[in-house]
């Protein structure tokens, strides 16, 4: 109580002195994702077909972590906010009051995994935000197609309040863009083995979160965001090396060290004495700043290695 009647007078002086609006307060505040892991505590979700596998809230919340762990790490200018962290019980009506207490600049996503009586169901589904409308769809597409694309799963689509089968009041009742993410069916063997593993969960975090990172980027310009670290692809179905936007016609693989939206001096201490090239391709990082050049991938992830123990923790294989 204390604290709300300190922060009122304060507020009016910032407000009175045109030190912040509370209009303005809204744009310049950081951009905001809240993760929303489905279920918890007294409320398991999907129940698993054995006792070998977790239960839906227990991989929510392992996908939601590794998630939000991926935006903390390469998005600096992202505030992350969980509504949970822990196997704790949430009623919807909280669950909202979390995402509607941090404005309108910023997405809502929450985390589920589907069930059928139909064990041949599988696929993933990507609910939006009825208010919110053409930004959720923007979202959730990306999603969808992130699914599709690079993590191979079975995209079902994006599906709209017409096609929804169950309560979703977290979409209903939150004040900014949002998605319900059902990531797979718990009730095709497959796709359950596929979820309770960590490669599975890694694979779909990271398709959530190069959506995320595309939606951001499309909402927040460069100048707006602080600089960020070199952006591995993350984890895709296919094990193979990251690609830029570059042309690969001359396939050499090179380690990438660091990535920007600005031209980098080649003697920056950010790399640490080591001889690197600058490439320039398209999208936001266009400077990229790569280490050698291998003929095989083999021998370029072997310099990746070297690299990372240096202190290039973002150090990947890329072809230019
Ligand atoms: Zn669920």
């Amino acid at each position: 109580m204390r604290k709300h009647l300190l922060f009122l007078p304060v507020a009016l002086f910032l407000i009175i002195f045109g030190v912040v609006t509370p209009a303005m307060a809204d744009n310049t505040t950081p951009f905001f994702v809240v993760i929303d892991a489905g279920h918890g505590g007294k409320d398991p979700g999907y129940m698993p077909s054995s006792k070998k596998y977790n239960k839906e809230k227990e991989i929510n919340l392992r996908i939601s972590k590794k998630l939000g762990a991926y935006i903390n790490e390469n998005l600096p200018g992202v505030r992350v906010i969980y509504t949970r962290t822990s196997d704790k019980y949430l009623s919807l009506d909280e669950r909202v009051a979390i995402a509607n207490r941090n404005g309108r600049n910023g997405v809502f996503i929450s985390v589920h995994c589907n069930g059928s009586p139909r064990r041949s169901s599988k696929g993933t589904e990507t609910h939006i935000h009825s208010r919110e409308f053409s930004s959720s769809v923007r979202l959730g597409t990306l999603v969808e197609e992130e699914f599709r694309t690079r993590a191979k799963r079975n995209s079902r689509g994006i599906k709209t309040k017409e096609d929804r089968n169950h309560n979703l009041q977290v979409l209903a009742e939150t004040m900014m863009p949002g998605v319900l993410i059902e990531t797979g069916f718990l009730s095709n063997p497959s796709e359950e083995k596929f979820l309770n593993s960590d490669h599975g969960q890694t694979l779909v975090a990271s398709a959530i979160f190069r959506a995320f990172r595309s939606y951001y980027y499309g909402k927040v310009p460069p100048s707006a965001r602080p600089s960020e670290p070199a952006q591995p692809a993350m984890a895709t179905a296919k094990e193979k090396p990251a690609t830029t936007t570059a042309s690969t016609e001359t396939k050499k693989y090179r380690v990438q060290v660091l990535a920007t939206s600005e031209p980098v001096k080649l003697s920056d201490s950010r790399f640490k004495g080591v001889t690197v090239q600058e490439f320039q391709t398209q999208g936001t990082f266009k400077y990229k700043y790569v280490v050698g050049e291998a003929s095989t991938p083999e021998e370029a992830r072997k310099l990746a290695k070297q690299l990372k123990k240096k202190g290039f923790e973002g150090a990947f294989v890329v072809s230019l």
